[in-house]
Formats: C-alpha cells, structure tokens, sequence
C-alpha cells in the first residue's frame, strides 16, 4: 500500500473496491450509474473516478444517446493501460499467455506438460514464461499460475495433487520470484470459470456453475461474482461423487465409480483401449490402432463405430446427471460447460437430455445451459483474469 493511501479508512477503501470492480464488470458506465449501483455519493465516485483517470486507468467517452440536456460520459477500463501473465500448468500441455486489461491476447503460446518434478518445472516455467513477460508493451502486474489439485490461493501453495513433488511447495511465491513479478495460484479449472465471469461483461448471471470435463471433471461455482474455494481449497470437485458404487477404480481419489472413473476422458481413453484388446470397436481400431487418443475416439464414434458410441453415451448421459446434480444443489441461472466431447453436437444434445430429464420443480424451465467452445487458452486466460482481479481492481 503507498503512503498517500495509508490514512484512508477501511470504508473508503471498500469503497474504492467496489467502484472498481463494478466499473470493469458493468462497463461502460457513467459516474451517476456507478453512484446509484453502489447506494454511494455521486463525490465519492467522482474522487475515485478523478484518481483513476490521472493514473490512466480509465478512458472516458460522450455517450453516444443525445438525450435533452448534458449527456453524461461513459467510463471503461483502459485495455492497454496494464498487463496479465497467466499460465495453466494442464494435464495434457502448458498453456501460457499475456492479456490485456480487457482479456485479448498479446501474445500466447502453448508447450509440452509441465516437468513432474518441481524444480525441474520451475526452470521450464522460467525459460518459457520470461520471453513472453518481455513481449508487455506496458506495465505488468503480476503472474497467475493454474494447477490441477487443491490449491490454496491465499498462501498460493499446492496443498495436494497428482504430482506428489510439488505438493505443499509455495508455488506462487517460487514462480514469483524466478520472474521479479507479483504472483498468484489456484486451481486451474476454477481459474477457467474466473476468466468466464471476469471478462463476460455483464452477460454472465451473479451465480453460476462452470462444469469442466478434460482428464478430470471439475465444477467450480461463481457466486455473487466470488469462485467459492471452500475451507479445503477444494470446492468443485465434483468428478469424485461417487455415482456408481461398484464401478471401476478412480486413479485420482482411490473410490470406486466417482464419475471422473466413468465419465472423464481418462474413462473413456481406459474403456475404448478395453473394447479393442477384446477385438472390438472395428472403425476405432482402423482409425487408430491399438492406442487410440481422445481425437481418434471422437472420430471413430461420428464415423458410427457401435462399440465406441456406447462407451460416450453413458459417459455423457452421467455427466447429464451431474449436471442435474448441480442444478437441484445449488439453483444457479445458468451453467457453463467446457469439454472437448462436447466439440460433437450429438454429445451435447444427449447431455442436455439426461440433465433436464432429472431436473427438479421450476429448474427445469429456469436453469440456462450453455456449451463452451474448448479453449487451449482457458486456464492461462483465467490465471490472468485473477491477477487482473487481484492487482488492479482490487489493489489498494
Ligand atoms: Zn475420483
């Protein structure tokens, strides 16, 4: 905190917060705008405002409605007034990228995963991540880091995941200082869904569920523009309920049949290798050989291979219970779903059919589900999104 802030009371800084953050999601907007969302006083916003432009922060234009009178200006986040490095260290590659206040991209670049030791994934992420850092054409706020696991965003420590080497390692600090830069971690799925509220403008609902299926399956919740993190760091981990007691074994969290051991991609990858060491799945086996990717899979099952169909079917028909889960829990107005199964229009009509047949009472008309296109980018975008959030809008 500089010292000219040092003297401000705790409501003023609060209420700084809360202009800033409601000047970037509901932009553009006038001051009187700012002044009645907030229940605040229209000098209040105006010293804010005032501030913010000095630091060139905010650009400010005439409203294009000529009304009668004076017409008021409208005020938005200058894009290129500072940047964001965000990285997600994915199952299947390194995604990294530097945005803009607005969320465009400046530049990005995908590598292979990351290293399963830790400092051998430290010097990579170095090595990778300081060229795009010098690609900032302006002043860089910090760095976001996406992992799968528990993350704990407050200390930005891996506190478990599948790589046992860089749990309980401080990662946002190690990445941090190897760079010179402010840094942060969390999850990297719950960083997605932060990027999905953060640069949706107001076209997202102030509480949502973003269901995620890659490897894994995770559901991160957004609620009143806040991701839920739950006292475990672990809030959203949907893929390990249990929905079939006696199914086949989850290499991730040890119980039988959680729906990431029948319905995530590693599932269906396990149960099409399955189908062709027993000589089936005949296209598959064409397409592919005896080691079929996720690609091939999706290939073998438009191309009508029976076996494989079956095999996505009641994948996708599980993850609709899920999602109809999720609806009857917690009533969100909308969901979010990402997934590269769902790249088939076929998948997601059966997803959708499976979800609304066991949604409860007024859900069923209510709740709105909407398809992602698959983002490579969508965790490196969100790790951005939560430095953006964290070092500008809610910077003291
Ligand atoms: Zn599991």
């Amino acid at each position: 905190m500089s010292e000219r802030y040092s003297g401000l009371s705790a409501v003023r800084r609060r209420n700084r917060r809360n202009i800033r953050s409601l000047l970037y999601r509901r932009a553009p907007v006038t001051r009187t705008e700012l002044a009645e969302a907030l229940g605040l006083t229209l000098p209040t916003v105006t010293t804010s405002v005032s501030q913010m432009l000095e630091e060139g922060l905010l650009l400010e234009e005439p409203s294009p409605e000529a009304g009668g009178g004076r017409r008021p200006n409208l005020l938005r986040f200058n894009p290129s007034a500072e940047y964001a490095l965000g990285v997600e260290l994915g199952p299947y590659e390194t995604a990294a990228g530097l945005y803009d206040l607005a969320g465009e991209p400046v530049a990005r670049e995908i590598f292979p995963t990351a290293p399963s030791g830790y400092e051998e994934m430290l010097d990579s992420l170095q090595r990778q991540l300081e060229p795009l850092a010098a690609k900032a054409p302006g002043r860089l706020l910090g760095i976001g880091i996406g992992t799968p696991g528990f993350v704990n965003r407050e200390q930005g420590v891996i506190r478990a995941s599948s790589r046992a080497g860089w749990n309980g390692r401080p990662v946002a600090a190690d990445v941090g200082s190897r760079l010179g830069l402010p840094a942060l971690a969390d999850n990297n799925v719950r960083m997605r869904a932060l990027g999905q509220e953060l640069f949706a403008g107001s076209g997202l609902p102030d509480l949502f569920a973003y269901l995620f299926v890659s490897k894994g399956i995770a559901c991160p919740l957004i609620i009143r523009d806040e991701l839920l993190s739950g006292s475990t760091s672990g809030a959203g981990e949907l893929g390990h309920m249990v929905i079939q007691p006696d199914g086949p074994v989850c290499p991730t969290c040890g119980s039988r049949g959680c729906l990431e051991s029948v319905a995530g991609e590693t599932a269906v990858l396990r149960d099409c290798r399955e189908l062709l060491r027993a000589g089936k799945a005949p296209v598959l086996r064409q397409l592919a050989g005896d080691a079929p990717d996720i690609r091939q899979i999706l290939a073998a099952q438009q191309a009508g291979d029976p076996d494989v169909r079956r095999v996505i079917d009641r994948a996708v028909e599980y993850l609709g219970f899920a999602v109809a889960g999720v609806v009857n829990l917690i009533s969100p107005a909308q969901v979010l779903i990402e997934g590269y199964l769902f790249r088939i229009p076929e998948n997601r009509e059966r997803l959708l059919s499976a979800a609304r047949a066991h949604f409860y009472g007024l859900n069923a008309r209510e709740v709105a589900i909407r398809f992602l296109p698959f983002d490579h980018f969508g965790g490196a975008k969100g790790a951005a999104a939560a430095v953006i959030e964290t070092f500008c809008i809610e910077a003291e």
